[in-house]
């Protein structure tokens, strides 16, 4: 068994895995870049150590000082949350070298999920519905173009080395194609160093659903249904839930099971996200997360189950702790992401908390790492807070996100709780008629000034 997990991250999520280690008995190590001394997860965990100055490529993405600190703490395991280094395949690979414990899925799995293309022929390989599109990288405008006739368009150009929503551009036309093609290219060389990119149909007005997965990784594998994140701006997910309001149980159990098979058939450890647009009741397969997202507490709320806990007794090499037929829902889950922006244009708003309150009571998570007095770096994500509600159904779910709302206080910065008061009086939000392209077109309408 792991004694000792160091957390490769900051902010909500490394306190999330501290309180894991907590319970489990394991003892902690917080890492931090010399911006975060006073940061909470520093403050709560059973050790601490400085690992570089405050840009994150000279601290928590770099991977001789996090081995470093493994070696000097006597840490065995590096818990990687998400974001940062937690999909870098090659640090997997140097944590593993140095006889340390990864929390999560192996090198390999997460090459080949990395790499777009590859994810999707692997997915197809193990019968994912995949979303149409070309057949690996897309080099020249002409053969762009000649997708886009034999597809029709609209379509997607995306970057093979994406993520976080970047290095994506819709061509509605082959007119627009030639802009679009090159702005996806140039935006995937600056944000990726790889400028390959392929192309998709675009769907008109798919919900954003996917499958929470568990493997083993020893040919066991399970599934914790899904979340719907529909609710995006720029590709980034605000607001998700679970169950999806638009799946019937029947769906459920066929998408669920396709996914726990193709986990058990990758002989996939740990815990991972499938994603996947629906539309008309088909699911496509758009990339799969080899981490754990920022979205698992609302997973967590209706299976109650503990994912963290979970993924550390996984890399134990320990049976997971629930089998499929015990895995049972039970209600309905909301998350909002409060993150330091300021409305109307979500321009990041970091600074000094000068009052802070978090909301408690029945069904309401907290996942922040704020406390009053504390001051936000500009240097990370903008993320400050996560508000959960779990409710015995979806109405009493978003009463319980309206009231909890109402307690937070976050003083002396701006945030994007406002967002989140002005969703609430909208009744598409309520009956949860709404796709991936609700949020920006609500927007776009004046949705936050009315
Ligand atoms: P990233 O890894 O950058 O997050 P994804 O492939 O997961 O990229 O796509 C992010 C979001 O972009 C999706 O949730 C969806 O809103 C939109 N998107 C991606 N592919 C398509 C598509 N083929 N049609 C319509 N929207 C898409």
């Amino acid at each position: 068994m792991i004694d000792k997990i160091l957390i490769a991250n900051r902010g909500e999520i490394a306190l999330r895995v501290i309180r894991a280690c907590r319970e489990m008995g394991i003892a902690s190590v917080a890492v931090h870049s010399t911006a975060d001394a006073d940061a909470m997860h520093v403050r709560m965990a059973d050790e601490t150590i400085c690992i570089g100055p405050a840009p994150g490529t000279d601290s928590y993405l770099s991977i001789p000082a996090i081995i470093s600190a493994c070696e000097v703490t006597g840490a065995q395991a590096i818990h990687p949350g998400y974001g940062f280094l937690s999909e870098n395949a090659r640090f997997v690979q140097i944590v593993e070298d140095h006889g340390l414990i990864f929390i999560g899925p192996s090198a390999e799995h997460i090459r080949t999920m990395g790499d777009k293309i590859t994810a999707k022929d692997t997915a197809k390989a193990l019968g994912i519905p995949v979303v149409p599109g070309s057949a690996g990288g897309v080099a020249t405008l002409d053969e762009a173009k000649q997708i886009g006739r034999d597809f029709g368009y609209p379509v997607i150009i995306k970057a093979t080395a994406g993520g976080g929503g970047r290095g994506m551009q819709v061509a509605k036309d082959e007119a627009s194609m030639e802009r679009a093609f090159m702005t996806a290219r140039a935006e995937a060389k600056s944000a990726f160093g790889n400028d390959e990119v392929y192309i998709e149909k675009y769907l008109q007005k798919p919900r954003h659903i996917e499958i929470q997965v568990f493997g083993d990784g020893q040919g066991g594998g399970v599934h914790l249904g899904e979340r719907d994140c529909s609710l995006q701006r720029r590709h980034q997910k605000v607001f998700e839930e679970a169950p999806g309001p638009s799946i019937t149980p029947e769906e459920r159990k066929r998408i669920g099971e396709i996914c726990a098979n193709a986990i058990a058939k990758m002989g996939y450890s740990g815990a991972g996200t499938i994603e996947f647009l629906y539309e008309d009741g088909e699911f496509y397969f758009i990339e799969m997360n080899t981490r754990l997202q920022v979205e698992h507490p609302v997973t967590e709320a209706i299976f109650g189950q503990d994912l963290v806990r979970e993924q550390i007794r996984v890399a134990s090499g320990q049976k997971l702790s629930f089998t499929q037929d015990e895995l049972k829902i039970n209600g309905h889950a909301i998350e909002v992401r409060i993150n330091a922006e300021k409305l109307p244009n979500f321009s990041p708003c970091p600074g000094k908390i000068s009052a802070f309150h978090a909301p408690g009571g029945l069904g309401v998570r907290m996942d922040s790492a704020l406390y009053d007095g504390y001051t936000i770096p500009p240097y990370y994500d903008s993320l400050i807070a996560k508000l959960i509600v779990h409710g015995r159904d979806r109405p009493e779910a978003l009463a319980r996100l309206n009231r909890a709302l109402g307690e937070l206080i976050v003083d002396g910065i701006d945030t994007t709780v406002p967002l989140f008061h002005a969703l609430l009086q909208e009744k598409d939000i309520h009956t949860g008629d709404y796709n991936i392209h609700w949020l920006e077109k609500w927007l776009e309408a004046g949705g936050l000034s009315s």
